[in-house]
C-alpha cells in the first residue's frame, strides 16, 4: 500500500488551531487585548458590533508591527516573545504561542494596519481566511489596529453555534474585566454597537476596580498585601456581609494574567469561614506574583489553567494573608487614602428606619436584630428545637422572615382548602408543627406529610412570580422616596434585559442607562430594605443561568426571585404561616417539585410506620 500521510496545508492546520484558540467572539476579544498590552500601548480601544460577530476592533499605541513582521505576524508559531525553549520558562508576557493570529485569520475577515515610532509610514494588511488579499502603505498613527469581521464565515457551524448577541456580549464584557483589571495603568476604552459602555482611565488597582463594578464597590473591599519569598499577594477581597449566593466577582491573577485555580478558590473560601453562610461566596480580586519559573501557562491553549510549583504553600500563604486581613478590618476601620467620600453610602436605605413586619409571625422576632434564630414559646415545635444539634442552625441569618409574613397575607385570601382533597392528602385535624425548623409536618389521612419549608415556599413563589409575569399582573407599591442604587455597566445591561419582567412583577425604574438608578416602586412581597440584596442576586443568578440557556427569562426570573425571597431551612414558621404553606403547595400546579426540580415533601404513610414497627 502506498503512503497515506500527509501534510496538512497552511490554511487547513490554521482553522484546527483556531478551534482550540478562538472558541468566540471573547475568545478573540482576549488575543487581541493582551496583544495590545504586550506591545506596551498606554491606551486601548475595543470596538464592538453585534456581540463581536459583525465586528470586533481593537486599537492600540503600542511600539507597533514593521512591514515584514505585520507579514509575518499572522504566520503559525510565528513570535516576537520567545525564541527557544528556556524562554517558556521565564515569561513576562501574555502571548508566547504565536498562535492567535494566525488563527483569528484563518476563520475571519482581517484587517490591520500598523505603524513603528521610527517608521514614516505604516502598513495595511487585509486577509481573508488565511489568504493575503491585499497589503499597502498607509497613514495610520503609532500602534497597531486590527479590525477582525465575519468570524467563523468560513465554518458556518461554528457560526451557528453562537449564542445571542447579548449573550456573546456579555462574554465580551466577563473578557474585558479579566485583562483591565489587572492593568490599571493602562487606559481602556469599549464601545458596543456605537456607544461607550466603558471609559477606564489610568489609575491604581482599587480605583480600577471601582471604575469597572461600579462605586457601589467603594465600601466592600478588603484590601490585602503579603510578601514572602514564595510569593507575593495583593489585592481585595469583599467584605463577608457582601457574599453571594451566586459566584459573583471571584478573580485570581496571577503574574498579571487571569487564572482559574479551583484549589486557591478553596483557600479564599476557607478563610471566609464561619463568616459567611455556607452557599455564600466570596467577592475577591486576588493578584499573585511568583517566580515566572515556578509557573507553568503552557498548560492549556487558553492559558487561564496554570500549575504552580508549589500549590500548597500557597495555599497556606493566601488562606492566612486573608485571614489576617479580615480580622484587621473587624478590629479597626481600614485607612485607605485612595478613597473618594462623596462615592460612600451605595443604597439611600442607610438612615431609614427598619420596616416593621407587617404581620406578627413569631412574637419574639427582631427585626433590629440580624441573627435572630428566634425562640418561640409553647409550640410543638420547641420540644425538638432543644436537641443539642439544632445548634447547627444557630447564626442563620432570618431576615426573610417579614418578606414571608406578607406573602403569607396575601395568599391566604387565596386558600382553597378544597385542594387539599383534590390531592388525595385530605387533612384529618389540620395540625402542623415544624420540624428542625425545616421541615412543616401535618397529619393527613393516609399518614405524615412531610414538606421541606424552603422548596415548597420557593415552588410556591415560582409560580406565583410566573403568572405575574406572564399575565403582567404584579402587584407593587409606590416608593415615597426613590430608592437610589448603583449598577455597573454589565449590570444595568442585564437590568435592561430584564427590565420588562420585573415591571410585570411589580418593580419600576428611572432612567436605568446612568449608574444611579431609581427604583420607583417594588413589588408588595418585598421589604424595602431588602431590594439591594434581592436585585444584586437576581442580576447575578440570572448572568449565570443565561451561561446555561436552558430556560426562558421568565423562568429564569420567577425562580432567581423565588430562591430569593423563599423562606429558608433554619427559619421559625408560626402555625398559621405553616398552614398557609401546606394549602399553597397544594395549590400549585406542580407542588412535587420545586423550581429546581427538588422533591418538595413526601408522605409516610401508615403503612410505612407499621413495616418500621414491626
Ligand atoms: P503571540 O502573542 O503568542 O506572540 P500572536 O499571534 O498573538 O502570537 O501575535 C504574533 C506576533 O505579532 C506577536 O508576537 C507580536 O510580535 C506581533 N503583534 C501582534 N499584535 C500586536 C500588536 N497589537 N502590536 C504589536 N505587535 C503585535
Ligand atoms: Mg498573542
Amino acid at each position: 500500500m502506498a503512503d497515506i500521510i500527509r501534510l496538512l496545508p497552511d490554511h487547513v492546520a490554521n482553522q484546527i488551531a483556531a478551534g482550540e484558540v478562538v472558541q468566540r467572539p471573547a475568545s478573540v476579544v482576549k488575543e487581541l487585548l493582551e496583544n495590545s498590552i504586550d506591545a506596551g500601548a498606554t491606551s486601548i480601544k475595543l470596538i464592538v458590533k453585534d456581540g463581536g460577530k459583525t465586528l470586533i476592533q481593537v486599537v492600540d499605541d503600542g511600539i507597533g508591527m514593521s512591514e515584514t513582521d505585520a507579514r509575518l505576524s499572522f504566520e503559525r508559531h510565528a513570535t516576537s516573545k520567545i525564541s527557544s525553549a528556556e524562554d517558556l520558562f521565564n515569561l513576562r508576557t501574555k502571548g508566547f504561542r504565536g498562535e492567535a493570529l494566525a488563527s483569528i485569520a484563518a476563520i475571519a475577515h482581517v484587517d490591520m494596519q500598523t505603524k513603528r515610532t521610527e517608521a514614516e509610514v505604516g502598513v495595511r494588511l487585509k486577509i481573508e481566511g488565511s489568504k493575503v488579499v491585499s497589503q499597502e502603505v498607509t497613514a495610520t498613527p503609532v500602534g497597531t489596529s486590527i479590525s477582525v469581521k465575519n468570524l467563523f464565515f468560513n465554518i458556518p457551524a461554528r457560526r451557528n453555534f453562537l449564542k445571542s448577541n447579548q449573550v456573546e456580549l456579555r462574554h465580551i464584557i466577563d473578557e474585558f474585566h479579566r485583562v483591565t483589571l489587572v492593568h490599571p495603568a493602562i487606559e481602556f476604552h469599549f464601545y458596543n454597537n456605537g456607544s461607550e459602555i466603558f471609559n477606564l482611565p489610568k489609575t491604581k488597582s482599587r480605583q480600577r476596580v471601582v471604575h469597572v463594578f461600579g462605586n457601589k464597590m467603594q465600601d466592600r473591599l478588603v484590601p490585602l498585601e503579603e510578601s514572602t519569598e514564595v510569593v507575593s499577594i495583593s489585592g481585595f477581597v469583599c467584605k463577608p456581609e457582601y457574599a453571594k449566593k451566586s459566584r459573583g466577582e471571584q478573580f485570581f491573577f496571577a503574574n498579571d494574567r487571569f487564572i482559574k485555580s479551583p484549589y486557591l478558590h478553596h483557600a479564599v473560601v476557607s478563610a471566609f469561614e464561619g463568616l459567611i453562610k455556607p452557599d455564600y461566596h466570596p467577592g475577591y480580586f486576588l493578584f499573585l506574583e511568583v517566580d515566572p519559573k515556578s509557573i507553568d501557562i503552557n498548560i492549556h491553549p487558553t492559558k487561564t489553567e496554570v500549575k504552580f510549583d508549589d500549590e500548597h504553600t500557597l495555599y497556606a500563604i493566601l488562606k492566612s494573608a486573608i485571614k489576617h486581613s479580615l480580622g484587621q478590618f473587624n478590629v479597626a476601620p481600614v485607612l485607605d487614602f485612595n478613597r473618594d467620600s462623596n462615592l460612600d453610602t451605595p443604597y439611600a436605605y442607610q438612615n431609614k428606619e427598619a420596616v416593621i413586619p407587617g404581620v406578627t409571625v413569631d412574637p419574639s422576632f427582631n427585626p433590629f436584630s440580624d441573627t435572630t434564630v428566634k425562640k418561640t414559646t409553647g409550640t410543638q415545635f420547641q420540644k425538638v428545637s432543644s436537641k443539642g444539634w439544632e445548634n447547627l442552625y444557630e447564626g442563620l441569618v432570618t431576615q426573610e422572615k417579614d418578606d414571608f409574613s406578607s406573602v403569607h397575607i396575601e395568599s391566604e385570601t387565596e386558600i382553597q382548602s378544597s385542594l387539599y382533597a383534590e390531592n388525595d392528602i385530605t387533612s384529618e385535624s389540620g395540625t402542623t408543627f415544624q420540624l428542625q425548623r425545616k421541615y412543616v409536618v401535618s397529619t393527613i389521612k393516609s399518614g405524615l406529610l412531610v414538606i421541606h419549608q424552603n422548596r415548597a415556599h420557593q415552588r410556591v413563589l415560582y409560580e406565583k412570580f410566573l403568572g405575574e409575569i406572564t399575565l403582567k399582573k404584579g402587584v407593587s407599591q409606590q416608593l415615597l422616596f426613590p430608592l437610589e442604587m448603583h449598577f455597573n455597566e454589565s449590570e444595568r445591561i442585564l437590568l435592561k434585559e430584564l427590565q420588562d419582567c420585573l415591571r410585570n412583577v411589580g418593580f419600576a425604574f428611572e432612567d436605568i442607562s446612568e449608574e444611579t438608578v431609581k427604583v420607583t416602586a417594588i413589588p408588595v412581597m418585598v421589604s424595602e430594605s431588602r431590594i439591594g440584596t434581592v436585585l444584586d442576586q437576581l442580576l447575578s443568578d440570572y448572568k449565570e443561568g443565561f451561561s446555561m440557556e436552558s430556560i426562558s427569562q421568565a423562568e429564569l426570573l420567577a425562580q432567581g426571585l423565588a430562591q430569593n425571597l423563599a423562606v429558608k431551612s433554619g427559619e421559625v414558621l408560626d402555625e398559621e404561616s405553616q398552614w398557609a404553606l401546606v394549602n399553597d403547595l397544594f395549590g400549585c400546579k406542580e407542588p412535587e417539585l420545586s423550581p429546581a426540580h427538588k422533591k418538595t415533601f413526601t408522605i409516610i404513610s401508615d403503612l410505612d410506620l407499621e413495616k418500621k414497627l414491626s
